[in-house]
C-alpha cells in the first residue's frame, strides 16, 4: 500500500474544505492558534512512518488525553473504574449537564467531560503526583520526554471554564468525585493541554495498536484490556457524532477541540490527523474528511 501518495491525494481532495468551520475559542488560548494548518502521520506496526504537512507542529490535544487517562486508571483500577463511570455513548455534546442530572451524577462514559473529570479524580485519589505521573506515561508511550503540559492553555481554560466547572459541581455534589472541585478542574484541564504533533500521537497510540500487552511507566495493560479501550473510542469517541465517524471512517478514535483525531486500524495502523478548523460537534472538518478519504482509499475500516 503506497500510504505516502495516499495521504497526497488525500490533501488536494480535502482542499475545498479548507476554509470550513472555526477553530475553538471558547478556550481563549486556543482561539489564537492559526486555524489554516494540516498535518497528517499514519504508522504502522512494522514501524514504517508516513507523514504530510505540518505533522511535528505540535498542538493542544485537548479530549484525545482522555484515552490516556482511561488507560492508565484502568491499569491502576482495573474493572473497578466501571462502578465510577458508563461505558455507553451518551449521544450529547462532550460538555452536556443534562445526561448527569438525570443519571444522578453517573456520566455515560470516560470521553464525555463529566466522566473524564471523575477519571482525573480517581487518578489523584490513586496517586501521589499525579501531574507527574500522567506526562512521565504520555513520554513514555512515545519515548519523547519533551512533551509536556501548556500552562497558559491550562489557565485560560480554567478561566472560562463555567461548564466544566458546572459539571464538577454537579458530580461532587452527587458523590462522584472525592477530591477538592478545584484540584480535580485543574488536573483535568493540565491533561488536556498537554500538546503533540501528529507524528507524536501516531506513536502514542501505537500502543493500543499492536495488541501487545504493555508496560509504560509502570502502567500495564493486557491485550484484553487494550481491546476494550478501542470498543470504547468506537463507540464513545466522537460523543454526539461517534455514529458519524463510524459510518464515514469505520475506525475506533478519539478528537479534540484542539482540531486533533487519532484513530486506529487495530493491528495495522495508527493515524492522527490535525486541522483546527471544527465542525458544530467539536471534530475537524479537515480531519474527518481526511480520514473518510484514507479508509475509503484504502479499503481499511473494521467494518
Ligand atoms: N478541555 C476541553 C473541554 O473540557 C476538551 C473538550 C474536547 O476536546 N472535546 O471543554
Amino acid at each position: 500500500m503506497d500510504y505516502q501518495q495516499i495521504l497526497e491525494d488525500i490533501y488536494k481532495e480535502i482542499l475545498p474544505f479548507a476554509k470550513k468551520g472555526s477553530q475553538a475559542d471558547y478556550i481563549p488560548a486556543l482561539a489564537k492558534v492559526n486555524p489554516d494548518q494540516f498535518g497528517m502521520c499514519l504508522e504502522t506496526v512494522s514501524g514504517e512512518v508516513y507523514h504530510f504537512m505540518q505533522s511535528d507542529t505540535r498542538f493542544s490535544i485537548q479530549s484525545i488525553t482522555k484515552v490516556f487517562a482511561l488507560a492508565m486508571c484502568l491499569s491502576l483500577k482495573g474493572e473497578d473504574v466501571w462502578k465510577r463511570v458508563g461505558k455507553e455513548p451518551s449521544g450529547t455534546a462532550f460538555n452536556s449537564l443534562v445526561q448527569l442530572e438525570v443519571e444522578k451524577g453517573i456520566p455515560r462514559n470516560p470521553f464525555i467531560n463529566a466522566g473524564a473529570i471523575v477519571i482525573a479524580d480517581i487518578l489523584l485519589s490513586e496517586l501521589e503526583d499525579a501531574e507527574s505521573e500522567f506526562i512521565g506515561f504520555v513520554r513514555s508511550l512515545c519515548g519523547n520526554d519533551e512533551i509536556d503540559y501548556n500552562e497558559e492553555v491550562a489557565q485560560s481554560e480554567r478561566q472560562c471554564g463555567y461548564l466544566n466547572a458546572a459539571i464538577a459541581n454537579l458530580l461532587k455534589y452527587y458523590g462522584t468525585i472525592e477530591n477538592d472541585i478545584e484540584k480535580v478542574l485543574m488536573f483535568y484541564f493540565k491533561m488536556c493541554s498537554v500538546e503533540m504533533s501528529c507524528r507524536e500521537l501516531a506513536k502514542a497510540f501505537m500502543a493500543f495498536t499492536n495488541r501487545q500487552p504493555f508496560d509504560y511507566a509502570g502502567y500495564k495493560l493486557s491485550t484484553s484490556r487494550i481491546k476494550r479501550l478501542n470498543a470504547v473510542m468506537q463507540t464513545c469517541g466522537f460523543y454526539d457524532e461517534a455514529g458519524e465517524f463510524s459510518y464515514l471512517v469505520g475506525l475506533p478514535g478519539k478528537s479534540g477541540v484542539g482540531g486533533g483525531i487519532v484513530a486506529i486500524y487495530p493491528m495495522r495502523y495508527s493515524v492522527a490527523v490535525w486541522s483546527p478548523r471544527l465542525n458544530s460537534k467539536g471534530n475537524s472538518i479537515m480531519g474527518m474528511k481526511a480520514l473518510e478519504l484514507l479508509t475509503t482509499a484504502t479499503q481499511e475500516s473494521i467494518f
